[in-house]
């Protein structure tokens, strides 16, 4: 508790982590609280091809990993502190010395905070989903692909993440079947031609998951077509006993942390100005956990590099460092 950090962020996804880098280059005291592991969304995908300049050259892209890891070490790099394994679960903005406390016990105390928290995945809501997870139900290609080696898979969902994620699976699962409700893909136009040429990639359009069973592993799934209301259930093929399902379907902001603190959109996403304050000072917002058209490393990234240099002027203007 003794030590005073000038920022702290929360967060080590690419938002907080390019904040990071943006803070110690300046001098300031800098410190990232990660509750699980560096990198947030983007250590669940297995290639980033859109983030510029991130290429290794010879077709291969660089894997979200990858990519966390150089941010990391360039952080460190210039002094940036980051710390993992510890989850904010409570906070005191108000005022000029602001107070972050740890599920561990642990208390730091800070002049300015930068919340970026990211997001999680969206679940379906159905029954079974969650009482499958992790056995068959997963969210994250990257992570669970391979237990669905010459099995099949589906993913639910239409928009980039679910195609992208579908091609990448297609490397493990004898057919992958993306079940989207509306009646078209919302991907990329580059990602739907892929998808297309492949063999492996089938279709189910009009419809939703409206329940997951099965006896240990996912066996069974009841989907619904919305056009005709009419529900039927896709079973294991008997000798593979089970199947994928992987859930692409948006994201929800981590905000609860701010409920009653700062100001929330209906969404929960946090709100604030193009400088990325909030209503309270000293205290800013970068990445997926404000509301913006398009959620991805770079929009991330060029958040954690405002809010950074918000903070930075903040310190300054009030002489706070
Ligand atoms: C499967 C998948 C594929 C994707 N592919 C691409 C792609 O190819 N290109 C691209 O540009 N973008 C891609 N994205 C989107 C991109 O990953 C996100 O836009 C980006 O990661 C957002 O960064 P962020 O730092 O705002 O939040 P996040 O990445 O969500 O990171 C937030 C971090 O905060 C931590 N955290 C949350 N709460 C607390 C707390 N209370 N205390 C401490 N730490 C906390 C989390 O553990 C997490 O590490 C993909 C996303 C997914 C899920």
């Amino acid at each position: 508790m003794a030590e005073i950090y000038d920022v702290i962020i929360i967060g080590g996804g690419p938002a907080g982590l390019t904040a990071a880098l943006y803070n110690a280059r300046a001098r300031l005291k800098t410190l990232v609280l990660e509750k699980t592991k560096l990198g947030g969304q983007i250590a669940l995908t297995h290639e980033i091809a859109n983030f510029p300049g991130a290429v290794k050259g010879a077709g291969e892209e660089p894997s979200g990993a990858e990519l966390i890891a150089r941010m990391t070490e360039q952080a460190q790099r210039f002094g940036a502190e980051i710390i993992i394994g510890k989850e904010v679960t409570d906070l005191l903005l108000e005022g000029s010395l602001k107070r972050v406390s740890c599920s561990d016990g642990t208390i730091f105390q800070t002049r300015s905070i930068i919340c970026a928290n990211g997001a999680v995945p969206r679940e379906i809501g159905c029954p079974g989903e969650i009482e499958f997870k992790g056995k068959g139900v997963s969210y994250c290609a990257t992570c669970d692909g391979a237990f669905f080696e010459e099995l099949e898979v589906y993913v639910v969902g239409g928009g980039n993440s679910a195609v992208e994620e579908a091609l990448f699976l297609t490397s493990f699962a004898r057919k992958v079947t993306l079940i989207q409700n509306l009646d078209k893909l919302t991907a990329s136009a580059i990602a739907i031609e892929q998808a297309k040429a492949n063999d492996k990639i089938h279709y189910m359009y009009h419809t939703v998951v409206e329940a997951i069973s099965g006896d240990g592993l996912v066996e069974a799934m009841t989907l619904r077509n919305t056009e005709t209301n009419e529900t039927f259930v896709v079973e294991a093929d008997d000798e593979d006993g089970t199947f994928g399902i992987f859930v692409f379907i948006g994201y929800v902001p981590t905000t609860a942390l701010y409920e009653g603190m700062l100001d929330l959109t209906d969404q929960g996403y946090i709100v604030t100005n193009d400088l990325l304050e909030t209503s309270i000072s000293g205290v800013f917002v970068a990445g997926d956990i404000r509301p913006k058209l398009l959620r991805q490393v770079i929009t991330a990234s060029g958040d954690g590099a405002t809010a950074a240099f918000s903070a930075q002027r903040y310190l300054e203007t009030n002489e706070l460092n």
